[in-house]
């Protein structure tokens, strides 16, 4: 071998040595940036996602009942069906089913005295549903409580001026909602 063909061999391998390191090089001075670039991105908090419930709705007895009411119960109690489970008891009650009720001691008045002997009804009976038993817990004064205030907040932001009977200090009557006069 001549001593021309070493050197040029010598410089072939320098070349690609140089190549080589060169190549590492700019890895190496890109990682910087990649990790610059890595930070740049803000930190995302995961989204919290609440678990779906099922959506509330009226069964089609409610629903009926509630047809017999002044249009405004109906928009009232549809609204606040949206934010809490209800169940719609009585709408409009006729002579001989007032003359039961007030038999019975579960009203006070006479037909047609009553808001409920208007048709349609100036007064509806509501109360909270409970998904849990699948109906209406009396004793749970709590819920009652509560649903009045969600009744009372949703009827002020709509307008609507309703008197509560759980209000009232002689027959406290707490199913009992009705038009203001
Ligand atoms: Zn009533």
């Amino acid at each position: 071998m001549n001593q021309k063909l070493i050197t040029g061999l010598i410089a072939i391998g320098a070349g690609l040595l140089f190549f080589v390191l060169g190549e590492d090089d700019k890895k190496i001075s890109d990682k910087p940036e990649l990790e610059k670039e890595l930070e740049s991105i803000p930190d995302i908090e995961p989204e919290y996602v609440e678990p779906e419930q099922p959506k509330n709705f009226f069964t089609a007895r409610s629903q009926a009942i509630l047809s017999t009411c002044h249009p405004d119960l109906v928009l009232l109690f549809n609204e606040v069906l949206k934010e809490m489970d209800c169940t719609i008891i009585e709408g409009y009650r006729n002579k001989s089913n007032q003359d039961e009720m007030f038999e019975k001691g579960n009203s006070q008045l006479q037909f047609p005295n009553s808001r409920h002997n208007v048709s349609p009804s100036q007064a509806v009976d509501v109360a909270p549903y409970n998904k849990e038993i699948h109906g209406i817990d009396w004793n749970d004064t709590a819920t009652w409580d509560i649903f009045a205030g969600v009744v009372k907040r949703i009827a002020t932001e709509m307008n609507i001026s309703v008197t509560w009977g759980g209000d009232w200090q002689t027959f406290i009557d707490k199913p009992h909602w009705e038009l203001k006069e």
